[in-house]
C-alpha cells in the first residue's frame, strides 16, 4: 500500500489540474482557486507524509500516516461537489459524478487489502457527496445519485471482505515461511549431523587403523607352512577375522567419504580394467568356496567415472561372494540405450521378500543371514548412495535359496560396442578354489629394486623391512627426523620407489617424499600408505603425484601396487 500510495502521487497532482479545463467556464474563480490551493496543500501533506513511512516498518504509525495522507486529499475531492456542481445542472453533476467514482475505484486498486485504510480513503471522498444530495434533495436525479451511493456501500464491502481474505492468506503465507524456515534449518542441522557423523567416523576409525595395519603385516609374514595341523587350523581362523574386520574399516572408510562433498568425475575408460582389478581383489578372497565367479560384456568402453562404476561392482561382488556357498556368481555388462547397465547375480541364500524394501538402509542386516555372516549392513546403502548421486537406478531380484540378481542402470555413456568374433562372448572367468596365494619366492625377481621406507612406528617399519628384505627388494628404512633424515641422503642410492607415512612428527610423507624427488632430481614413484583418511589430504596427495593406499591393507597388496609402480 506505501509504495502504491508513492507511485500515485503524481496522479494526485495530475487530476485536479483536469479538471481546470473541465470548470474552468461554469465555475468562478475565487472559489475555484481556493479549492485548487486547498488541493496544492493536502497534496504537499499527502507526500510528506508518506515519505515518513520509514524503511523499518512500525505498523501503527505508518498505518495512521498512510490513512492520514490519503484521506486528507479525497476530503478536498469530496469538496469538490460544493465548488463544481451545480445542483440543478445535470451535466456537471453527471462529471463530478465520473470524477468520484473514478477516483473510489482507484483507491479499491491501492487500498482495500486493509479496510480501514480503505474507509480512510472512501468515507472522505463519499460524505460530501451524501451531505450534497441531503441539501439539494430536490433537485438531485435520483437515480444517479442511489447509483452512486450502492456503488459507495458495495465498495465498502468488498474492500472488507478481501481485506478479511487477504489477512488470512498474509497469515498463510507467514506460517508457510516460518515452516519452511524451520525446515531449512532442521535440513541444515541434518546435513551437520551427516557431516559430522562421516568426520567421526574417519576420526575415530583413525587411530583403530594403525594398529589394524600392524597386525596384518604380522600376519602376513607368517608361514602357514611352517605350523602344525592345529595352529593352522587356528591362524586360517585368525586371518578370515582380519580379512572380516579389514572389510568393514573400508566399509566405513567408503561411507565416510560418500558425504555431501563428493563429487562424480568423468573420463573414458575400458571395462576391461575395472574387471582385472575385481579379478585381482576376489580371486584371492574366499579359496575355501567353491564358487565360479565369471565376468561377460566386459569388451566395452564407457564415458564415466570408473572409480565410482568399480565400487558399485566391489561391493556388489563381496555380497555375493559372501552370501553364496557354491555355484556361480556372475557379472553382466551391456548397453542399454547407449548407456551402461550391469548386474551382478549369485546362487547364494537369496533375500526374504519382506527385507527386499530395507536391505538398501543404513546399518540394515536381514535376520536370515545376520547369525551366519559378517557384516556392518552399510555395503548396500554404499551402492544406494553412488547410484543416487550419479542419477542411476538398482534393483535387486531374489529368491530365498536360490539366488539373487542386482542390476544397475547408470547414466555413463557406452562409446564403442564391443567387438565380437561370431558367436562368441568375451568372458573374463576365475575360479575362487583354484587361485594360489602368490608366493614371496616368486618375487625375487624384483632384486636390486631400491625401495625408500618412511614409517615412524618401529613394529610396522620392521615388518615392512623383513617383508620386502624376504621378497627381494633393497630396503632402506629413512629416519624422519630432520638432522637425521639430510644426514642419511648422503648415503641413499638412488631409490626405485618410496613408500611412506602419512603423519611423521612435526612434517609429513608429502615433505620427505618431495626432497628425495629433489635430491635425486627424479619424480620418484611413490605412495603414502595412512590411517589418514580426510578428503583434503587425498586432494593434497594428488596435487603431489603421490599415490595413497588406506590402513588397514594386507602387504601383498602394497607389494603389488608397488611392483606395478615401479619402472
Ligand atoms: P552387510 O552385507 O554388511 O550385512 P549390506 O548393506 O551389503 O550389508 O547388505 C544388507 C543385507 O542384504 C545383508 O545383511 C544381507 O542380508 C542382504 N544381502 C545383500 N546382498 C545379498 C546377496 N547377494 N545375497 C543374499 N543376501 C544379500
Amino acid at each position: 500500500m506505501r509504495d502504491h500510495s508513492k507511485s500515485s502521487t503524481l496522479a494526485t497532482v495530475v487530476a485536479p489540474l483536469l479538471c481546470i479545463p473541465l470548470y474552468w467556464e461554469s465555475t468562478a474563480a475565487v472559489p475555484f482557486g481556493i479549492w485548487l490551493f486547498v488541493m496544492a496543500m493536502a497534496v504537499v501533506a499527502r507526500y510528506l507524509l508518506i515519505q515518513s513511512i520509514g524503511a523499518e516498518p512500525q505498523p501503527s504509525r505508518d498505518f495512521k500516516h498512510l490513512n492520514m495522507a490519503i484521506g486528507l486529499v479525497t476530503l478536498v475531492w469530496g469538496m469538490g461537489w460544493y465548488v463544481f456542481v451545480q445542483p440543478g445542472d445535470i451535466v456537471s453533476y453527471l462529471l463530478y459524478q465520473i470524477i468520484s467514482l473514478t477516483v473510489l475505484f482507484f483507491g479499491m486498486v491501492g487500498y482495500c487489502i486493509d479496510w480501514k485504510t480503505f474507509a480512510a480513503f472512501v468515507v472522505p471522498l463519499k460524505a460530501p457527496e451524501l451531505l450534497f444530495i441531503g441539501l439539494h434533495f430536490d433537485q438531485i436525479v435520483w437515480p444517479i445519485a442511489l447509483g452512486s451511493m450502492v456503488a459507495f456501500y458495495m465498495a465498502l464491502k468488498m474492500a472488507f471482505l478481501f481485506a478479511k481474505s487477504w489477512e488470512k492468506s498474509f497469515a498463510l503465507g507467514q506460517k508457510n515461511d516460518a515452516l519452511i524456515a524451520q525446515l531449512v534449518e532442521e535440513k541444515n542441522a541434518s546435513m551437520e549431523a551427516n557431516l559430522a557423523k562421516s568426520e567421526f567416523i574417519a576420526t575415530a576409525s583413525h587411530d583403530l587403523r594403525q594398529p589394524m595395519q600392524s597386525i596384518n603385516i604380522f600376519v602376513d609374514l607368517i608361514d602357514p607352512h611352517q605350523l602344525n595341523e592345529s595352529s593352522r587350523t587356528i591362524f586360517g581362523r585368525m586371518r578370515k577375522s582380519i580379512a572380516v574386520l579389514n572389510r568393514m574399516f573400508n566399509t566405513l572408510l567408503d561411507i565416510s567419504k560418500l558425504d555431501s562433498k563428493f563429487v562424480v568425475r568423468e573420463s573414458q575408460f575400458q571395462l576391461v580394467e575395472i574387471i582385472h582389478n575385481l579379478q585381482d581383489s576376489f580371486t584371492d578372497l574366499n579359496t575355501e568356496k567353491k564358487v565360479c565367479l565369471s565376468f561377460e560384456g566386459g569388451h566395452y568402453k564407457v564415458l564415466g567415472d570408473p572409480n565410482l562404476v568399480e565400487q558399485i561392482l566391489r561391493n556388489l561382488l563381496a555380497n555375493a561372494i559372501q552370501y553364496t556357498d557354491q555355484g556361480h556368481i556372475q557379472v553382466r555388462f551391456e548397453a542399454k540405450s547407449d548407456a551402461l547397465s550391469f548386474s551382478v547375480t549369485d546362487t547364494g541364500c537369496g533375500i526374504p521378500a519382506a527385507d527386499l524394501p530395507l536391505i538398501f538402509n543404513e546399518f540394515y542386516r536381514s535376520d536370515h543371514s545376520r547369525s551366519q555372516y559378517d557384516g556392518l549392513g552399510l555395503g548396500l546403502a554404499i551402492v544406494s548412495r553412488i547410484v543416487k548421486k550419479i542419477q542411476g537406478q538398482c534393483r535387486v531380484q531374489s529368491e530365498v535359496g536360490r539366488g539373487s540378481v542386482f542390476t544397475v542402470d547408470t547414466p555413463f555413456a557406452v562409446v564403442s560396442q564391443p567387438v565380437r568374433e561370431k558367436g562368441q562372448v568375451f568372458t573374463a572367468q576365475s575360479t575362487l578354489q583354484s587361485t594360489k596365494p602368490e608366493t614371496h619366492e616368486s618375487q625375487t625377481a624384483q632384486a636390486k629394486r631400491q625401495l625408500g621406507i618412511i614409517e615412524n612406528d618401529e613394529s610396522l617399519q620392521q615388518a615392512y623391512q623383513q617383508y620386502f628384505t624376504l621378497a627381494g627388494y633393497s630396503v632402506h628404512i629413512i629416519p624422519y627426523e630432520e638432522d637425521a633424515f639430510a644426514a642419511h641422503l648422503a648415503v641413499l642410492p638412488k631409490l626405485d620407489f618410496i613408500l611412506s607415512d602419512f603423519r611423521l612428527g612435526s612434517k609429513d610423507g608429502i615433505y620427505f617424499i618431495t626432497q628425495l624427488r629433489e635430491e635425486f632430481n627424479h619424480d620418484i614413484p611413490a605412495c603414502i600408505v595412512t590411517a589418514d583418511t580426510s578428503p583434503q589430504h587425498l586432494e593434497l596427495f594428488g596435487q603431489h603425484n603421490i599415490d595413497v593406499m588406506y590402513k588397514p591393507i594386507d602387504i601383498k597388496t602394497i607389494e603389488k601396487f608397488i611392483s606395478h609402480r615401479m619402472p
